[in-house]
């Protein structure tokens, strides 16, 4: 598919619309000029704009599958990024005239649903304008619009709180890049601690963790600031050590100001690494909330994925967590799975909702690059999938069941362009999932992997990277610990 702009070279958004209706295409582009032709044969959408002093007319033309579609406007709005969303939506209204293909998201692409919905309820409108802005503006489906409202409405004391806490306080993110196994989906920077090359090097970037927390510690209480959260992902942070985890939450407590953490979250994800040491140790050293993954109930997926557990396995885990005491535990599924179905998936869901989480987390499958399953049949093939079967299912009954959705994110190459939202018991909701899916608060990340976003007080976002993998973080350390220095710099600066 050959896609020719004229006039202008919008090629992210439409390439974005593009991607939602031929997922495993490769797209060549051509830029005209004013006096060109495009000669070309074969799939192609002709993209023109033509720009006077109070007025655009932009056009778009495509070719497909022996057949026309041609969509024209005019706009008062000359802009680049009016110009550019108006030629996106020409396109896709083309594109399901030629393919009968609609998504429920409509031209929602690169942008956060639920920090839209927040941007139109501050401009005062209510839930019927914000659902029809959605609905005529982006094409979104009343399905979709509805979960994103209600999620931006869950969000929203949450946010009006943290706003009185002027900027002071931040969620900490320590980065364990280790699992037990490599899982065939995964598109995280974690390595399967299986392999002795890893295992001895996860010593020395303990010692190299714990160096980092004092240091970061040092540095956020010379600027005032304060951790509210704290949140050990990963990979899996259970594949380490009842001792080792005991001495990396010791030092978290015994650098930072910890007197305003309301929630402390470890992800124990893969239920092959959770003991009842681990629980004991993690409890005792503060955590609050867990996260145990099953993934799916269903044996014959979970070895489909290379997840080394089975689900009985999960519901021994889950068991142990309720018995060490934790009254907050997030359980993560994945709509889309390879060999899965949407029989299999809802059996999941019900046998999840019997058991009462918290929280449940309904994941789509993302294919990325990283990922073994990322070859281009197979992910033709689960383009196909029933995902959206899944997610309107788990949709009904986590509604039902008093479950109720409070964060949400999408992310490219999702199945059938969908979503992962976060259901929770009122009162559960996480809030540093909140804050770091809506960006309002800094995050502060240490370790391989890690990411740190400075929401700055003039409301930029500036981001400091760490080393991907242990083995060069382990190697670079004092570049890491200078990096980290930059925190301040970007405080302090005016
Ligand atoms: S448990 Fe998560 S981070 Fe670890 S390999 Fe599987 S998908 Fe990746």
């Amino acid at each position: 598919m050959q896609l020719i702009y004229k006039g202008n070279s919008f090629k992210y958004q439409t390439e974005a619309v593009m991607k939602l209706f031929l997922p495993a295409q490769r797209f060549g582009f051509t830029y005209l000029d004013d006096g060109d032709t495009f000669d070309g044969e074969g799939d192609s959408a002709l993209m023109t704009l033509e720009r006077a002093d109070n007025c655009a007319d932009i056009s778009v033309t495509v070719f497909f599958g022996g057949k026309t579609s041609e969509k024209q406007m005019k706009s008062e709005d000359i802009s680049d990024d009016s110009c550019e969303f108006l030629m996106s939506k020409l396109l896709y209204l083309c594109m399901s005239e030629l393919t009968g293909m609609t998504f429920e998201w409509g031209i929602l692409t690169g942008v956060r649903p639920v920090k839209q919905v927040h941007r139109l309820m501050e401009k005062g409108l209510d839930r019927e304008g914000v659902f029809s802005a959605l609905r005529e503006k982006y094409l979104v489906t009343e399905n979709k619009c509805s979960i994103a409202y209600q999620t931006a409405a869950v969000q929203k004391p949450i946010l009006d709180r943290l706003k009185l806490t002027g900027g002071k306080t931040f969620g900490l993110y320590v980065s364990i890049p280790f699992c037990p196994t490599r899982c065939s989906y995964c598109s995280f920077i974690s390595q399967s601690a299986q392999g002795a090359a890893v295992k001895k090097l996860i010593p020395l970037y303990i010692e190299n963790l714990c160096d980092e927390i004092r240091t970061t510690a040092e540095i956020t209480a010379s600027l005032g600031l304060k951790p509210d959260t704290v949140y050990f992902g990963g990979g899996t942070p259970t594949t380490l050590s009842a001792e080792q985890l005991a001495r990396i939450m010791r030092t978290v407590a015994e650098s930072f100001d910890m007197s305003l953490v309301t929630e402390y979250t470890i992800e124990a994800g893969r239920p092959d690494t959770v003991t009842a040491e681990k629980l004991a140790a993690i409890k005792e050293n503060g955590c609050t909330r867990i996260s145990v993954n099953p993934q799916t109930l269903n044996n014959s997926v979970l070895q489909a994925i290379g997840r080394s557990h089975t689900a009985e396995q999960f519901f021994e885990s889950f068991e142990l967590a309720r018995k060490a005491g934790f009254n907050s535990i997030n359980t993560d599924i994945i709509a889309g799975l390879p060999t899965d179905t949407p029989e299999s998936f809802r059996a999941t869901m019900d046998g999840l909702i019997r058991l009462s989480p918290e929280s449940i987390t309904v994941h789509t499958l993302s294919i990325k690059r990283s990922a073994n399953l990322n070859s281009s049949d197979e992910k033709q093939a689960f383009m196909k999938s029933p995902a959206s079967l899944m997610v309107d299912h788990a949709t009904e009954q986590l509604g039902k069941n008093g479950y109720l959705p409070y964060y949400m994110y999408r992310q490219k190459n999702m199945v059938d362009n969908l979503e992962n939202i976060g259901w929770v018991k009122p009162s559960h909701e996480s809030l540093y999932n909140i804050y770091i899916m809506e960006e309002v608060q800094t995050i502060i990340a240490v370790g391989a992997a890690a990411s740190t976003k400075l929401v700055l007080p003039d409301g930029n976002i500036e981001r400091i990277f760490n080393f991907k993998y242990p083995v060069d973080y382990n190697m670079r350390f004092e570049t890491v610990l200078k990096r980290k220095a930059e925190i301040k710099n970007f405080f302090t600066k005016k």
